[in-house]
């Protein structure tokens, strides 16, 4: 990775990320920019330190595994998001090296993470994904049966259920995923308004590289961003 041009991407998307917010109406502080890092390796990773990145996404427990320990003492400096689809047999292990967990998309999952948050003496924060397209190729709870799906999340003591995420279909115009994205802010106030969840219950994570300037302008706090970071060649 060169690193001028990572700095120049970080830059563009920063400006870009600036300029949503100020079209919205929005505070700096509302929104969380997550580097996605699958396409790159542990060393890339502590090149986003400098630049004030602080946030990584993984998708993969296994190769995210191996770049924490490459990392090692600086693995704590950032704040580790799990952003793909989770194996129950892997609750334990994901929650383990953590802090937010992004694909909360079935109850059996939400119930080994309860038992694992018991073995490790943790909290778990979990974002609902919600499958708001509805493509079959995608992960998530169904939009209509969101509500109920949170209010027996929160059973589980071990679990923090702080807001839903989702993934809009891939489309070359990012006005594609505004409805998509508009659905799951009305999904999220509408569990604010049924269950009180709390000032806990605050976050949006939803927006990629093709279309986070609309996801922050319809209400995401937390945008998930790989290729405009680390280059379009980038394959995941
Ligand atoms: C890869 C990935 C991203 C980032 O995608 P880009 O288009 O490279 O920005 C965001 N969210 C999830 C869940 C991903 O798997």
């Amino acid at each position: 990775m060169n690193l001028l041009v990572l700095a120049n991407n970080i830059a563009a998307v920063r400006a870009k990320i600036n300029e949503a917010l100020t079209v919205a109406g929005r505070h700096p502080e509302d929104l969380t920019l997550v580097a996605v890092t699958k396409y790159v390796d542990a060393l890339a990773i502590k090149e986003l330190l400098p630049h004030g990145v602080e946030h990584i996404g993984e998708n993969r427990l296994q190769e995210a595994v191996k770049k924490q320990a490459v990392l090692s003492d600086l693995k704590n400096s950032f704040t580790w998001h799990f952003i793909g689809s989770l194996q129950t047999n892997k609750a334990r292990q994901v929650a383990a090296g953590f802090d937010l967990i992004h694909s909360l998309d079935r109850m059996s999952l939400a119930e080994a993470l309860h038992k694992a948050s018991q073995t490790l003496n943790k909290e778990i924060s979990v974002l609902i994904q919600v499958n708001v397209s509805g493509e079959r190729t995608k992960h998530g709870v169904d939009p209509a049966e969101v509500g109920a799906f949170y209010a027996e999340v929160r059973k589980l003591s071990g679990l923090r259920p702080v807001g839903l995420m989702t993934m809009a279909p891939y489309s070359d115009d990012p006005e594609a995923s505004r409805p998509v994205f508009r659905e799951l802010r009305l999904l999220f106030e509408q569990i604010k308004r049924d269950y009180h969840p709390g000032p806990q219950w605050r976050e949006l994570s939803m927006g990629m590289s093709n279309d986070y300037m609309v996801a922050i302008e319809e209400g995401a706090t937390i945008v998930r961003i790989g290729s405009a970071i680390f280059g379009a060649g980038t394959e995941g």
